[in-house]
C-alpha cells in the first residue's frame, strides 16, 4: 500500500508544518492528531467451503467537530490500523478544505476480496457493519467506498444498518442510483482533479491547452481525470497500471483507452500506443503527472527523476514528505490529495443531503456545485499559499487546521 515510513507519522508531520505556522499550542496539536474513537471488531465468517475464518475489522473516527464523520471502507490484506489512522485523519483535513460539513473518518477490512466469492464478501460486510453500526448513522459517521468496495458493498451497509434503524439512504454514501446514489458520484473525483490542475494551471502560468499530462492509475480516479482534462484541452501522453504501459507523444485516444479498460480491466496490450518501463512513470518527460493509483510512491527514489512541471495528486497520500521536500528543492509545486481528490466526498455531501431531503438533482446540477466548491477551495488554498509563502500542502493544512481549532473553541474542548 505504501513504502511504510508510517503514513500516520507522515500525515502529523504535514499537519505539524502547518500548526507551526498557525503557532498553535502542543496542547491543541495533541488534541487535534489524536482520533476521537478507534473501534476494533473480530468477524467470524463462514467460508463457501464450510471453514469458519476470523477477519479484523476497524473504524476510526478522527474529528467531528464539523459535522459528522465521514470516510470510506478499505478492504485490503494488508491494511493496519495507522494506515486507516492517517487516512481518517486527512478526511478530516480534506473536508476542511472544501468547507463541507463534515469530520473525517476511516474503515475497513484486513481481507482480499480477489480471492473472496460474493457471498462471502457480502457475510463480510454485513457482519461489519452489524459490529459497528452503534457508532454509525447519518448525524455520526457516513461510510463510503474506497480501495476493493463498490457501490454493491455500499448497498449491503445500507440494508444492515437499515435491520435497526429503518429506511436511512443518508447513512452510507456511493450507492447504486436505485438505492438514492447521486448522479455524477462515479465521475466527481476525477473531475475535481481536473478543475483543480486547470486553476493550478492557471494560478502557476502553465498553459493547459496542449500541456502533456502522465497518469499513473487508469481506474476511477486516473480515467475519468484524463477524460475531463482531454476535453480541457490537454494531451494525455502516457499512462501506467497494474496490468502495464502506454504511451504516445501526440497524445493518446482517452475514449478508446477507456473503452479497453473496461474489457480488459487495465490498460496492459492497449494498441493505442507504445509500452514503457513502468518503473519510469515518474521520470516520463511531461509538464504535469498526476499519481492515481497507491499511496507512497513518489518517494526519495522517484521523486528526484521527475521531470513534470507540477504534480496533482489525484491519489490518497502518493507523496511522501522526504519527496516533498526534494520536489520542493526542484521547484515543482505539489497540489496536495486533500484539496486535489476532494470532489469525490464533494458529491458524497451531496448524496447526503439529497437523501435526508428524499429530492434528487441531475447531473448537471451536481457538476455545476462541485465545479463552485472546488474553485473556491483552490482560491482559499492559494489565498493561504500568497499568505505564508509556503507550499499548496502546507497552505491546504492550514486552512483546514483553521476551520477545524476555531469549530473545536467554539464547541469546547
Ligand atoms: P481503482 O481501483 O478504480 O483504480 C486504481 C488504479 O490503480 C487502477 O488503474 C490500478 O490498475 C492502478 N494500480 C494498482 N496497483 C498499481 C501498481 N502497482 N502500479 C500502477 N498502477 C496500479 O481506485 P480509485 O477509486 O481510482 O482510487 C485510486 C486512488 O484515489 C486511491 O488512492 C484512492 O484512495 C484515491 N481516491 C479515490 C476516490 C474515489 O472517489 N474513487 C476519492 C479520493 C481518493
Amino acid at each position: 500500500m505504501t513504502d511504510h515510513i508510517n503514513l500516520f507519522e507522515n500525515v502529523n508531520r504535514q499537519f505539524d508544518e502547518a500548526a507551526d505556522i498557525l503557532e498553535m499550542a502542543a496542547e491543541f496539536r495533541d488534541i487535534l492528531k489524536t482520533p476521537y474513537r478507534e473501534v476494533s471488531v473480530a468477524l467470524p465468517i463462514r467460508m463457501d467451503d464450510g471453514s469458519m475464518k476470523v477477519f479484523h475489522g476497524f473504524r476510526v473516527q478522527h474529528n467531528g467537530v464539523r459535522g459528522p464523520q465521514k470516510g470510506g471502507i478499505r478492504y485490503h490484506p494488508d491494511l493496519d490500523l495507522d494506515d486507516v489512522r492517517a487516512l481518517a485523519s486527512l478526511m478530516t483535513w480534506k473536508t476542511a478544505v472544501v468547507n463541507i460539513p463534515f469530520g473525517g473518518a476511516k474503515g475497513g477490512v484486513q481481507c482480499d476480496p480477489s480471492k473472496m466469492s460474493l457471498h462471502e464478501l457480502e457475510s463480510l460486510t454485513r457482519r461489519y457493519i452489524s459490529k459497528i453500526s452503534m457508532v454509525l448513522g447519518p448525524t455520526r459517521d457516513i461510510p463510503a467506498p474506497d480501495v476493493n468496495t463498490n457501490a454493491q458493498t455500499m448497498a449491503w451497509v445500507m440494508d444492515e444498518y437499515g435491520r435497526k434503524a429503518g429506511y436511512q439512504p443518508a447513512c452510507v454514501t456511493g450507492k447504486p442510483i436505485e438505492l438514492g446514489g447521486s448522479q455524477g458520484r462515479e465521475a466527481a473525483t476525477g473531475k475535481g482533479v481536473a478543475i483543480i490542475t486547470r486553476e493550478a494551471c492557471n494560478a502557476l502560468g502553465i498553459t493547459l491547452e496542449g500541456a502533456r499530462v502522465v497518469l499513473q492509475g487508469f481506474g476511477n480516479v486516473g480515467s475519468y481525470t484524463a477524460k475531463f482534462l482531454d476535453e480541457m484541452g490537454a494531451k494525455i501522453v502516457a499512462v501506467a497500471d497494474h496490468t502495464g504501459t502506454v504511451r504516445k507523444a501526440g497524445g493518446l485516444d482517452v475514449k478508446a483507452a477507456m473503452a479497453y479498460v473496461k474489457e480488459h480491466k487495465g490498460v496492459g496490450g492497449f494498441t493505442g500506443g507504445e509500452a514503457f518501463d513502468a518503473a519510469m512513470v515518474f521520470a516520463q518527460d511531461c509538464d504535469i503527472l498526476i499519481p492515481a493509483a497507491l499511496g507512497g510512491v513518489i518517494n526519495e527514489q522517484t521523486a528526484p527523476g521527475v521531470k513534470a512541471k507540477l504534480i496533482v495528486e489525484g491519489a490518497n497520500a502518493p507523496t511522501t514528505t522526504g519527496a516533498d521536500h526534494i520536489l520542493q528543492g526542484k521547484g515543482v509545486p505539489v497540489i496536495p490529495d486533500i484539496l486535489a481528490n476532494a470532489g469525490g466526498v464533494t458529491v458524497s455531501y451531496f448524496e447526503w443531503v439529497q437523501n435526508l431531503q428524499q429530492f434528487f438533482w441531475d447531473e448537471a446540477e451536481v457538476f455545476e456545485k462541485e465545479e463552485k466548491i472546488m474553485v473556491q477551495a483552490f482560491q482559499d488554498v492559494h489565498a493561504k499559499v500568497v499568505k505564508h509563502g509556503c507550499t499548496y500542502r502546507t497552505g491546504a493544512f492550514v486552512l483546514a487546521l483553521d476551520r477545524v481549532y476555531k469549530a473545536n473553541v467554539m464547541r469546547g474542548w
